[in-house]
C-alpha cells in the first residue's frame, strides 16, 4: 500500500471544523496528522487502537455476548417499537446523512429526538428564536473583524485553533497586520489561557453576565449607570469597553457555556443579541456561537429542514412538537417519562446529571458509538460503528452553519458498518414491525 499524504482533510472533533489537515497514511494506518491541534490529532491517531470493539454485543444476565449487526438491528427496532415513548439522543459526532435516517426512525416509532444542543447551546437557540440572528461566517471574521469578544468561552482549551484560524493570530484581507489589527476582549470570571492573550479581560462575577450585558447596553446608548461597579467591573471600565466596541469597524461576539449554562441561560443570550442589535446603530457587529461537537450544528440544521424545529422534538402524536424543557433529553430522563433510550455518537452516561443517568440505566438502552464509553457500560446493547470523518465520508456543519464535506482517510476494520448503514438496517426492521 505504501505511504501517502492526504491533503485538505477535515477534523471531526470541535465546531471549528478545521479543513486544512494533512494525514499521512502508511500501509493503511494513520501515522501522522499535520496542522491539527493536539485534540484533533489524537482523534485520528487513536482511531486504530487495538482495544476497539468490532462486533455488536448484547447483555444477557449481566454478561456481554457478541451478536451480528442483523440481530443488533432487530433488537434495536424491537426496543424502539415496543417502548411507549422512546428517547433518541446524541447525534452531534456523526454526519448529516445519519441524522436524516435517525429522524425518520424517530417519526416511525413516535420517539422524542434530541441532540447535545439541549445541554450546550440549546439556550442560545432559544435566545436566537426570541431576538434574531445577526450572524456572519468565520471567513468574514477573519477578513474584516477588528474587535472580537469571547464571552464565557475559552477557545485556547476548547477550540484550540479558533484564534489562529479566524481571529487573533491570522491575517485577513482587510486586516493585513493580523494580531496588531485586532482588539481581543475576553469576559470570564477566571483568568483563562484565552484571557491571558486578550487586550481587555473583564473578570465578571460568576452568574452576573446578564447585569454586565445590560450595563454595556446602557453605556452604548450613553445612559449614565448610577453605581460604582456592575458584576464586579468598575463602571469606568464598562464605559471604556462600550466606547471601544462602538468604534469597531467590524466586531464579532463569540460566546460559550459560560453564559448559556449560568444563571439566566437563554435570557443572557437574548440580552447579548440585543446588545449586538444596539451596536449596529453605531458599527457593524455580528455574533457566532462557539458550537462544541464538530457536527452539533448539522443535526440542528437537518432536524429544522425536516420538522421545522432544531432540537427537543417529540413525535409521539405522529407530528413534530417542539418544547425544550418538556421534550429535552435531560428533562424526560429526570422525570422518568421515557421507557427506552437509543444513544448515538455522544456519551450522556459521562455528561448527564446523575438522576438522568440513573433513569437511563433502568430502561432498555442501546448505545451506538465507535468507542466503548460510560454510556456503553450502562447499555443493554452496544453497537460499534466506524468513525465518521475518518473511515466514512459525509456532510458536517461548522459553528457558523457552513457545510463542509468530511473525507474518508482510511479503510474501516473489515465487516464493520457505519452509522448510516446500521440505521438503514434498523429502519427496515422497524417497518416490518409497525
Ligand atoms: S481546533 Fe477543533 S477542528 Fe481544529 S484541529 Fe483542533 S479539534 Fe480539530
Amino acid at each position: 500500500m505504501g505511504r501517502k499524504v492526504i491533503k485538505d482533510v477535515v477534523c471531526p472533533f470541535c465546531g471549528t471544523l478545521c479543513d486544512d489537515l494533512e494525514v499521512v497514511v502508511e500501509d493503511g494506518e494513520i501515522v501522522e496528522v499535520r496542522h491539527a491541534c493536539r485534540i484533533g490529532a489524537a482523534k485520528f491517531l487513536t482511531a486504530q487502537e487495538d482495544h476497539r470493539h468490532t462486533e455488536p454485543m448484547i447483555k444477557e444476565n449481566g454478561e456481554w455476548k457478541k451478536i451480528d449487526y442483523e440481530d443488533a438491528a432487530e433488537e434495536t427496532a424491537r426496543i424502539l417499537v415496543e417502548a411507549k415513548w422512546p428517547l433518541m439522543y446524541g447525534w452531534s459526532s456523526t454526519l448529516c446523512e445519519a441524522h436524516e435516517v435517525g429522524i425518520e426512525i424517530a417519526e416511525k416509532v413516535g420517539a422524542v429526538i434530541d441532540n447535545t444542543a439541549s445541554v450546550c447551546h440549546g439556550p442560545s437557540t432559544l435566545g436566537l428564536q426570541d431576538a434574531g440572528v445577526p450572524s456572519c461566517t468565520l471567513g468574514e471574521v477573519k477578513n474584516r473583524a477588528d474587535v472580537i469578544i469571547y464571552w464565557g468561552c475559552n477557545p485556547m482549551h476548547a477550540h484550540p485553533r479558533h484564534m489562529s484560524r479566524y481571529t487573533a493570530f491570522t491575517r485577513g484581507f482587510f486586516r493585513p497586520k493580523g494580531r496588531e489589527d485586532r482588539t481581543i476582549i475576553v469576559v470570564d470570571p477566571r483568568r483563562t489561557a484565552t484571557a491571558e492573550l486578550a487586550d481587555v479581560h473583564l473578570q465578571v462575577r460568576p452568574n452576573e453576565d446578564y447585569e454586565l450585558i445590560s450595563a454595556l447596553r446602557a453605556a452604548v446608548h450613553g445612559i449614565e449607570i448610577e453605581r460604582e461597579e456592575v458584576a464586579g467591573i468598575p463602571v469606568e471600565a464598562v464605559h471604556e469597553v462600550a466606547d471601544l466596541i462602538k468604534e469597531a469597524s467590524f466586531g464579532t461576539l463569540f460566546w460559550g457555556m459560560g453564559i448559556t449554562m449560568s444563571r439566566g441561560r437563554h435570557r443572557n443570550i437574548d440580552n447579548a443579541i440585543c446588545l449586538i442589535r444596539d451596536l449596529n446603530e453605531y458599527a457593524k457587529w455580528t455574533l457566532i456561537m462557539m458550537r462544541g461537537h464538530y457536527n452539533v450544528t448539522g443535526f440542528n440544521e437537518v432536524l429544522t429542514w425536516t420538522t421545522g424545529y432544531p432540537f427537543a422534538v417529540d413525535f409521539s402524536r405522529g407530528y413534530p412538537r417542539y418544547n425544550p424543557g418538556e421534550f429535552s433529553a435531560v428533562d424526560v430522563l429526570i422525570r422518568g417519562e421515557v421507557d427506552a433510550a437509543f444513544v448515538i455518537a455522544s456519551d450522556p452516561g459521562a455528561h448527564f446529571p446523575r438522576k438522568a443517568v440513573e433513569h437511563m440505566a433502568r430502561i432498555p438502552l442501546v448505545c451506538v458509538d465507535p468507542h466503548w464509553t460510560p454510556t456503553a457500560e450502562l447499555a443493554d446493547l452496544y453497537v460499534p460503528v466506524t468513525i465518521a470523518g475518518i473511515e466514512w465520508e459525509g456532510t458536517a456543519y461548522r459553528m457558523d452553519s457552513v457545510p463542509i464535506r468530511m473525507r474518508k482517510v482510511v479503510e474501516p476494520p473489515e465487516s464493520m458498518l457505519n452509522d448510516v448503514e446500521f440505521l438503514e438496517m434498523v429502519i427496515e426492521k422497524v417497518e416490518e414491525m409497525v
